[in-house]
């Protein structure tokens, strides 16, 4: 799939000289209710009513994925997964459905369809597949003809005509793939905040709302636990150059398309961005780490790979990892998993540090928490790491762990810290400040 974007939006819109094609994603919030369905309905009739052509892509009712797993989780503690997708999908299916009716009511054409309808083809894996191609001739067919096109968020089909979910949150990744394969010209996400922020609001009150992130950063801050967006959607962004914005659905939705258009971040891509960009532009966290280290491991080759090799065949996450110097030729070996994880984690490595490895000791810490800063204008800038170690040093929070990419610094902190750390780093970079 190759996208090749026909016009810019703006210019489009502006000139009114043609339509666009937009592509609305509404998140579970949006749609958690009657009313808010028939705002969310009013404000696609007022984008057709501009003239352009919508595909809408809605999440489940708020509350109506974990309902329906909850249901299958009290029938069995390991259900199957491909019945859990049969479950889990119709939370959108419902959702499609009455939006495609408010549409109606509202004086729209509107029709709606399911991940197998469309198709959405995805893997076979089952809670979390991939999307794989989406067919336009349908859509396109609906669209010309004047109608508003409503695709259940979150699924898709297999080869072999299962149907699939994408893991939570994956409404996002359907919408940002049916705009990739449609070459919209902009997706919107609409979702109960109202924008990206420089950091959590709950935990920092001085964040600000980024009217622009390009999308390098946004994967860094997804990636690293922000939770606006799902890492998947802003890859599949980032691959086919899917202009993305993130909004609120909760405005009134008969404000003037002029305004509408400029609320909220807009995902940019770096090499289009003319703007000197500030040297960081958010702070990230995840809460809920854990840590692990294993004590004298004979510094040989294979080590790592047979430390971390039991926990990634089990489907665990490591993230960042640290091999010490060796002292007579023993090394400490320390890697981070996530908290949910972490006791699984350790039996494992028990079983293969014992039968094989001859290790000394194993350590764990189950309360620690990553804090990230992100920018890329780190590239052009130097002293951002020491700016953030002294930042830290002045609050008295001890760093256990750092890991750095060309656009972020890790670090790896006592769990107890993390809300102070992260309010002393959104001062010390001034991202109070525009
Ligand atoms: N309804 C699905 C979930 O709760 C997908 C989504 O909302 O994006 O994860
Ligand atoms: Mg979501």
């Amino acid at each position: 799939m190759h996208f090749s974007p026909r016009r810019s939006f703006y210019e489009a819109a502006f000139t009114q000289s043609t339509m666009s094609l937009i592509v609305h994603k509404y998140g579970g919030t949006s749609m958690g209710s009657v009313e808010r369905i028939q705002n969310v309905a009013k404000r696609v009739a007022k984008w057709m009513r501009a003239g352009h052509q919508v595909v809408v892509v809605p999440s489940a009712m708020s509350g109506e994925t974990n309902r329906l797993l909850g249901l299958a989780k009290e029938l069995s503690a390991n259900p199957n997964p491909r019945e859990l997708d049969q479950i889990a999908s119709t939370g959108e299916q419902v959702s499609s459905g009455l939006l495609a009716i408010a549409l109606q009511e509202q004086g729209v054409d509107a029709v709606s369809y399911a991940g197998w309808q469309v198709t959405v083809h995805t893997d076979s894996a089952f809670t979390k597949a991939r999307i794989m191609g989406i067919d336009d001739a349908k859509i396109m067919k609906d669209l010309n003809a004047g109608r508003a096109v409503v695709i259940t968020g979150f699924q898709g089909v297999d080869p072999e005509g299962n149907i699939t979910t994408l893991g939570r949150g994956g409404s996002d990744t359907s919408a940002v793939a049916v705009a990739a394969a449609l070459k919209a010209d902009e997706c919107l996400i609409y979702t109960d905040v109202d924008g990206v922020y420089t950091t959590d609001p709950r935990v920092c009150e001085d964040a600000r709302r980024l009217e622009k992130i390009t999308f390098e950063e946004m994967l860094e801050m997804a990636s690293l636990g922000s939770k606006v967006l799902q890492i998947r959607s802003v890859e599949f962004a980032g691959k086919y150059k899917v202009k993305t914005r993130v909004l609120s659905s909760l405005t009134d939705p008969l404000i003037p398309l002029e305004q509408e258009m400029k609320l909220g971040t807009l995902i940019t891509f770096e090499e289009d961005s003319t703007m000197e960009a500030a040297v960081i532009s958010g702070i990230a966290f995840a809460r809920d780490e854990a840590k692990i280290t294993v004590i004298d491991v004979p510094d040989r080759p294979g080590i790592a790979y047979q430390i971390l090799g039991p926990i990634a065949d089990a489907n665990i996450d490591v993230d960042m990892i640290i091999q010490n110097q060796s002292v007579d030729a023993k090394t400490d070996f320390t890697f981070t998993v996530p908290r949910a994880e972490y006791q699984k984690a350790l039996d494992l490595l028990k079983k293969s540090v014992q039968t094989h490895i001859g290790a000394k000791d194993i350590l764990g810490d189950a309360k620690v928490s990553k804090v990230s800063v992100v920018g890329v204008g780190m590239r052009s800038h130097v002293g951002v790491a020491s700016k953030m170690f002294r930042t830290l040093s002045e609050e008295g929070i001890n760093i256990l762990m750092i890991s750095t990419s060309e656009i972020k610094i890790s670090v790896v902190i006592d769990e107890k810290y993390m809300e102070l750390a992260v309010r002393a780093l959104h001062k010390a970079f001034e991202l109070d400040q525009k």
